[in-house]
């Protein structure tokens, strides 16, 4: 079976301490790789590694450092069907969603970033006769990334794309939920002809390795995507070191639904956004919020449709719900259900494990799930599942609406349908959250700024903040 390496110093190479952790397919629940048990021995030789890179990688053209992360692109581009199978195997992702979504962003991260530094520029500002000042961008130093496991080389890639692209050399930690194509990157780095040290890829636990980079005296910078609990940790740990830190962290997306908007189009996405890759994305409308008026009737639809989702192998064409990613996932839901309907929700569809015939029979899968009747501020409503499970909820007024969709302490991401102009604007104003998408869901545009308020992060990725983000200002004023 394949044991997975670290990638360190350019090399691709055992942990320290020679032990290998589990890798489960979750389709079928068997163990089907191995991973690195990596520890701080292995960060340290990777943060020395990356030291020693950052010397000469700080100041490479960035013409040349552009010309590296385009390669990189296009190889990922190159490998694509290779790329999106592994992470179907490794996630239990639809294997369609990976090649359509998940692997095309992550070579369009590294694109985007190998493009944007080549226009990346920093400012001046004229004290008219007396003085001018400019602003230096210098890259920070090692940077420490640490991505989650639902969209893995996407996440994975929208960090150290910035901070290659910017000039910092990296210490990244994939999920040990799905470390394959964080793997699979690392070969094509070596093939790419990336310096040694530039990226270094250790693989492991969060609590030893992830802890070990976050607790690293001299990482000065750390981008986190993962969850609240998790990230509330982190910056226990890393500000009082006064490290620069970006939390992207967990959501409990509204998706609010009025009677005039363009109704089919919205059932069409409104079912993306509740179930697709299995309601495990960051973004999904897990919370939804249907004007009264429309509201049986949406119900009618939505459960139908819902109750016609393909639940399956994820490497059929037709499958539209594969696998939870871990048996403890699967469990984390499941007691959410069950919560539900202590709390008084109804399921109106859904809401069991699915056990699917041979090989998959023991893989982690459930039934797409739809529950009304809660209310707002029940737990159902107010925590992260990050499943195939959304609340229906109608309403009266738009300020009810407001209220219901603020009430949570996350705010990443909103969704709003309406033909009205003038209420879309007028709620965009008032909702609490990072991203509104009005009429549409996971539309990115990847020059505009990305992130939660509240407890879904502090800092925001993409754009040229990203690259603000692993720089640091330096005014440089010079009495003219
Ligand atoms: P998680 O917080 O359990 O793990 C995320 C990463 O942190 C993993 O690599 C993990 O090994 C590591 N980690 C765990 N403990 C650590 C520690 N003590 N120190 C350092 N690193 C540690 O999250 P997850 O279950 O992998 O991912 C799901 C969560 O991620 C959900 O809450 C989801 O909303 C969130 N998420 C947020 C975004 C966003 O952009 N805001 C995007 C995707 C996922």
């Amino acid at each position: 079976m394949q044991h997975i390496k670290n990638y360190i110093n350019g090399q691709l190479v055992e942990p320290v301490s020679k032990t290998y952790l589990d890798n489960f397919n979750p389709s079928t629940g068997k163990v089907y790789s191995y991973i690195p048990d990596s520890d701080e021995q292995d960060v340290a030789l990777a943060y020395s590694a990356a030291k020693t890179a950052f010397a000469s990688w700080s100041i490479t053209p960035k013409e040349q450092r552009s010309k590296y992360l385009l390669k990189i692109a296009a190889l990922i581009e190159k490998k694509l069907d290779h790329l999106a199978l592994a992470e179907s195997i490794d996630n239990g992702k639809p294997l369609k969603l990976a090649k359509t979504v998940d692997i095309p962003r992550a070579a369009a991260n590294f694109h985007f970033y190998g493009t944007g530094i080549l226009h990346y520029a920093s400012h001046a500002h004229s004290m008219e006769e007396s003085a001018i000042n400019y602003t230096l961008r210098q890259p920070v130093g090692v940077a420490g990334c640490i991505s989650p496991w639902n969209l893995p080389l996407y996440l994975f890639s929208w960090k150290i794309a910035p901070a290659l692209a910017a000039g910092c050399t990296v210490v990244a930690k994939p999920s040990e939920i799905t470390p394959m194509s964080a793997y699979l990157l690392s070969e094509i780095c070596i093939e790419a002809g990336l310096p040694a040290g530039v990226l270094n890829i250790v693989h492991g636990l969060g609590g030893k390795v992830g802890n070990a980079i976050v607790s690293h005296k001299d990482i000065p910078l750390i981008s986190f995507t993962g969850g609240t609990v998790t990230g509330k940790h982190i910056a226990s740990v890393a500000a009082p070191m006064f490290k620069k830190l970006s939390l992207e962290l967990g959501g409990k997306n509204p998706n609010i639904i009025f009677a005039d908007c363009d109704y089919d189009k919205m059932m069409h996405t409104t079912m993306l956004s509740s179930f697709a890759n299995q309601g495990q994305i960051c973004l999904c409308g897990s919370r939804i919020f249907v004007e009264r008026k429309i509201y049986d009737k949406f119900k009618t639809d939505f459960v139908a449709k819902t109750k016609a989702l393909l639940i399956g192998d994820p490497l059929h064409e037709n499958t539209k719900i594969g696998a939870i990613v871990s048996e403890g996932h699967q469990q984390k839901i499941l007691s959410y259900i069950e919560l539900a309907q202590k709390e008084g929700g109804t399921v109106l569809c859904g809401g069991k494990k699915v056990t699917l015939d041979g090989d998959l029979k023991n893989g982690y899968y459930i039934e797409p799930t739809v529950i009304e009747g809660l209310a707002y501020d029940c737990r159902t409503n107010q925590e992260e599942i990050f499943g195939p499970v959304v609340t229906i909820t109608p309403f009266d007024t738009e300020e009810e609406a407001l209220m219901m969709a603020n009430s949570t302490i996350y705010g990443l991401a909103s969704m709003l349908w309406t033909g009205d102009l003038t209420r879309a604007h007028r709620m965009a104003n008032h909702i609490h959250a990072g991203i509104v998408w009005i009429n549409c869901w996971l539309l990115r545009d990847l020059r505009t700024p990305f992130g939660g308020v509240k407890a879904s992060g502090v800092g925001r990725e993409g754009g040229f903040e990203a690259l603000d983000f692993f720089t640091e200002p330096k005014n440089v004023c010079v009495r003219l």
